[in-house]
């Protein structure tokens, strides 16, 4: 990091990217000045040589230059962090370290590169990760060097030094947008909104806000904009005004646009790109394995879309969606026997998602529950069509059970009965199906492990296999 050398910078929260921030700035000459409230992290930094200081303390902030805040930190919601406004209070400006990545690439040495590296960001509630490895693995087909980073891949301030013409593909979430003090990607993915993180962010409007900084004057040449909800309309409506026709990309999972500007739809299977009112291009998405059900085929669009931007053209982008294998814990097939489909999506930690995988299955035989969100399960039972039975999982996998009017549940509280009782029962053609609706914190450390169990026993029953 480019721009502190000499200076004492106070990093606040010391996970992965709290430490990583650390060693950015001492690599660039900066003093980082760490603080966590947690005293086994504090001793982490500590071992690792760092400074720690209380920057609670009267004075803390005197000759400090900046405050960096780890992503996983909340700011504003419930209650306005302490460390937060003391630095604000002392007049010192606080960031992240996705406002420190944009600032040190706009500046590093590789600006001067002939073709100079480009940044492509996504963010949106649900397919964030897959568009962004999506674009990544595009990009790498086409023989670009590309580098993946943000909330997948890499920390921001771990990516190597960006060849010419390389591109880096950064995937944000509200929690990375929202204290950065500079967004400047070449290219800004919005892929969809619905309701999450609303706790953190004070409900939906803050939510929004936090995800609309990608956006803000000033910000990227190119946009590439869901338009399936109000927000993204709104969105694209705001960026288009006054600006080139090229500006914004508007990309929709369900319905075919109309207007002369630049679109990208998915309808029945069927990629199509219209631009200036004519069709550019059209793919048939309906085979590509890694991307099953709509709400992939949003993702494939946005994915288009972003790389239409930078120049690759319709046929290599349609190559390599058929050589992208999806990401692990998202829509993942694990498993295929007795004519029985076993599909991995821990991921679906909200209601919008598990809907969307509910949507994109047939016959299914459904795992839910966990650590339910804010707002209740309302916007799932209009998906419940294609459910045969729910195995509810989960600490309140009654309470949760009570919800799912229309179905049969059954309660199986532990990973172990629902996996048990949903292969005993499976018929031909069915789907079995983890897409839980809900946190996994009730009974794991995070999704991940909850796929991995899902797909450890259901892997273990089949034999092993
Ligand atoms: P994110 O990084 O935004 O959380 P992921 O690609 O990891 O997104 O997918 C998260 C969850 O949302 C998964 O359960 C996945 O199946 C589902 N999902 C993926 N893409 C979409 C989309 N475009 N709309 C709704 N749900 C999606």
């Amino acid at each position: 990091v480019q721009g502190f050398a000499g200076a004492k910078v106070a990093v606040l929260g010391l996970g992965r990217s709290g430490l990583a921030t650390a060693r950015a700035l001492q690599a660039g000459g900066a003093i980082p000045v760490c603080w966590d409230d947690n005293p086994a992290a504090r001793e982490k930094a500590e071992a690792e040589g760092f400074v720690t200081a209380d920057l609670l303390k009267h004075g803390a902030f005197d000759d400090i230059a900046s405050l960096i805040v780890s992503p996983g930190i909340p700011h504003l919601y419930p209650d306005p962090n302490r460390v937060i406004a003391a630095a604000w209070a002392a007049g010192v400006p606080v960031d992240n370290d996705i406002g420190l990545f944009f600032r040190s690439f706009a500046t590093a040495d590789w600006a001067e590169h002939d073709t100079p590296p480009r940044v492509i960001a996504v963010t949106g509630s649900n397919g964030k990760s897959t568009t962004s490895a999506l674009i990544h693995h595009i990009l790498t087909e086409a023989g670009k060097p590309a580098q993946l980073a943000g909330n997948i891949g890499r920390g921001v301030l771990d990516i190597d030094p960006p060849e010419d013409g390389g591109v880096v593909v950064l995937e944000l979430s509200s929690y990375q947008t929202d204290l950065a003090r500079a967004l400047t990607p070449d290219v800004a993915v919005f892929t969809n909104l619905s309701p999450d993180h609303l706790d953190r962010h004070g409900g939906m409007g803050g939510y929004f806000a936090a995800k609309r900084r990608l956006f803000a004057e000033g910000g990227p040449d190119r946009a590439v904009i869901g338009v399936d909800e109000n927000e993204g309309r709104y969105l694209a409506n705001q960026l288009s005004e006054g600006a080139a026709d090229d500006r914004v990309i508007r990309v929709s999972a369900d319905q075919k646009l109309t207007g002369p500007g630049w679109q990208v739809f998915a309808r029945k299977g069927f990629l199509s790109e219209y631009r200036k009112g004519r069709q550019a291009a059209s793919i048939d998405l309906r085979g590509v394995q890694g991307l099953p059900g709509a709400h992939n085929h949003q993702n494939a669009c946005a994915a288009y879309a972003a790389c239409r931007t930078l120049g690759l053209s319709p046929r290599v982008i349609e190559d390599a969606f058929h050589s992208f294998g999806g990401l692990p814990h998202r829509s993942q097939t694990i498993a295929q026997a007795g004519g029985v489909r076993y599909v991995n999506d821990s991921k679906a930690t909200n209601v919008d998602s598990a809907a969307k995988a509910l949507c994109a299955f047939d016959n299914i035989r459904w795992i839910c529950g966990g650590l339910e969100k804010e707002g209740g399960l309302g916007g799932l039972l209009d998906a419940l069509g294609s459910v045969k039975k729910a195995y509810v999982i989960g600490r309140e996998a009654a309470h949760f059970a009570l919800q799912l009017t229309g179905v049969e549940a059954e309660i199986c509280t532990d990973m172990e009965t629902a996996v048990t009782h949903a292969m005993a029962e499976a018929e031909e053609g069915d789907t079995v199906l983890l897409a839980p609706a809900a946190a996994s914190f009730d009974q794991y450390d995070n999704f991940e492990q909850r796929g991995d169990d899902f797909t450890a026993r259901v892997r273990a029953a089949l034999g092993g296999a």
